[in-house]
């Protein structure tokens, strides 16, 4: 855990998040500033930078961040309706949280363009 970290903090429970998942390796919860009805942030607990900060090691957990993804999304009933999964990296990715994560969007009808 990097103590400086917002994300770390709020997966360890020191800083509250509307958590709607947890187990060993990951936690969701809702972002603090949704852009549709549906906006969860899946995060793994252990600190890992960006998608850059990935080794050959965490394709597992990857992978079971994308099938958790699915299910929050069909616990939030847009499994039909449709939904987004979007993680930024680096300046030009737009990530600001310097920690791992991977937004589910879902609940309106979202545009095309991509940036
Ligand atoms: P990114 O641009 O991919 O780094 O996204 C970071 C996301 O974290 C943004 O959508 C923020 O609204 C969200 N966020 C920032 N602080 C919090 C917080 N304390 N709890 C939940 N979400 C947060
Ligand atoms: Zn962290």
């Amino acid at each position: 855990m990097l103590e400086e970290c917002l994300f770390c903090r709020i997966a360890s429970g020191e800083i509250p998040g509307d958590m709607v998942y947890q187990d060993e390796e990951m936690v969701a919860f809702r972002d603090i500033n949704p852009v549709a009805p549906t906006h969860i942030l899946i995060v793994p607990r252990t600190h890992i930078a960006s998608l850059e900060g990935l080794s050959d090691a965490d394709e597992g957990l990857m992978g079971r961040m994308v099938l958790r993804a699915r299910a929050l999304a069909a616990a939030e009933g847009v499994s039909e309706s449709g939904y987004r999964l979007v993680v930024n990296c680096g300046p030009d990715g737009g990530q600001v949280v310097h920690h791992l994560h991977m937004h589910l969007v879902g609940g309106r009808r979202l545009g095309n363009r991509l940036g």
